[in-house]
């Protein structure tokens, strides 16, 4: 049976996780990997998490089932975070707990092939890699619009727009919230607000994935655009990570809210994605989303976790912005959010730079701004100069 496997190309960011630990050299550079990482390089537990993890660890007194919805309190207390004023309608809500983003991704896929099979769902070019194979692996056609012009280090907005007017009725416009994987250029809210009006013109469905809020230029501020959809559109699925903004990676913490036409649509959703869970991951772990549940669920660890948040948000922004003032060709990235970047090295500078100064980023010129610390920016400027 399994020698009529076709060969697949290893994942690229594996090898260069494998090619960086074999590195002997001490001054080297892993910019490669997608985690937060601290002024020392290192990724911790969040303090408040640690303090929820002592007590679940203390308290919990089963492990019995949580059953398909997952941790239900924890979906509660993460939609003030996340839609602020806009939450609407509950009849017209669904949220769901999911392992992790990714799985909040697969499950909308998954909702979107079973409510019509030959929908295309429309990203941009470029997109986090894991986009397409996600969105295949659920029978859906994906198609690619313009987004960001690596040369002018801007989004290609019209061009963006003319793609997204060519869209058929039913297509669904799969957008970052925030903080955009690879290129770190997010819509302004400008800019969403036109592709929210060209989605309703076009009924065309906007799924959303937000998997860094916080990380960019807060917690309002990064859901903005999420909320403007949510507010103004009928159906919206919305793919949602904890695993950034507390740090729990590992735990697999996630969730997906769908919002549909009317309260007859929601209820058949549900039963729709309930069943899709079941036959995915049956239930969701329970680790990762039980600690984010104790720290929201707490007055002062919440306050706690906003200002471990905030303190990585700003680390960020000072990179951005260290890097911008060190090097006139890298200023675009204090107009840009998030962890990640592309730079303007192409395969070949990308190489000599690993070769050289022990500098590893993937092919493509991205970074993980994270990974550097506040005395490595002018070291890896210099590297960074022809
Ligand atoms: N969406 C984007 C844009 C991401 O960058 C990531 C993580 N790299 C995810 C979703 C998935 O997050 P998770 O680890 O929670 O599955």
């Amino acid at each position: 049976l399994f020698s009529g496997l076709e060969p697949r190309p290893s994942d690229p960011l594996l090898g260069l996780m494998t090619a960086f630990r074999a590195d002997p050299r001490d001054a080297k550079l892993d910019l490669g990997v997608g985690v937060y990482k601290d002024e020392h390089g290192k990724t911790p537990v969040m303090r408040a998490i640690k303090a929820a993890e002592t007590r679940l660890l203390a308290d919990q007194d089963s492990k019995r089932y949580l059953g398909g919805d997952g941790d239900i309190r924890f979906v509660e207390l993460l939609e003030p975070i996340v839609f602020g004023d806009a939450l609407g309608d509950p009849a017209r809500r669904i949220g769901i707990q999911t392992p992790g983003g990714t799985g909040a991704l697969r499950l909308g896929a998954e909702l979107i092939a079973r409510a019509r099979p030959n929908a295309t769902v429309w990203t941009g070019d470029p997109t986090w890699p894991n986009h397409t194979p996600i969105l295949r692996a659920a029978g859906l056609t994906v198609a690619s619009h313009p987004f960001y012009d690596p040369r002018a280090r801007t989004i290609r907005f019209d061009e963006m727009m003319l793609a997204l007017g060519k869209a058929a009725p039913g297509d669904v416009v799969l957008l970052h919230g925030c903080c955009h994987n690879p290129t770190g250029a997010d819509l302004s809210i400008e800019q969403w607000d036109a592709v929210i009006e060209r989605i309703a013109e076009r009924d065309l469905v906007a799924f959303i994935d937000l998997a860094y809020q916080g990380l960019g230029d807060g917690l309002d501020a990064d859901a903005a655009g999420l909320r403007k959809a949510w507010s103004a559109l009928p159906e919206v699925l919305l793919a949602y990570s904890c695993d950034k903004n507390f740090g729990v990676y590992r735990e697999r913490t996630g969730a997906m809210w769908g919002r549909f036409a009317d309260a007859d649509t929601a209820a058949i959703a549900r039963g729709n994605i309930l069943a899709l869970a079941r036959t995915l991951w049956s239930m969701p772990p329970d680790h990762g989303a039980a600690a984010v549940r104790i720290v929201l669920d707490d007055p002062e660890l919440a306050a706690d976790w906003r200002t471990e948040l905030s303190a990585m948000c700003e680390r960020l922004g000072g990179l951005r912005q260290a890097l911008a003032s060190a090097d006139p060709r890298l200023a675009y990235l204090a107009e840009q959010r998030g962890m990640f970047a592309l730079l303007p090295v192409d395969k070949t500078g990308v190489h000599a730079m690993r070769d050289a100064h022990g500098i590893y980023m993937t092919d493509g010129g991205r970074i993980n701004v994270a990974g550097l610390g506040i005395d490595d920016v002018a070291p890896f400027v210099d590297a960074l100069r022809p």
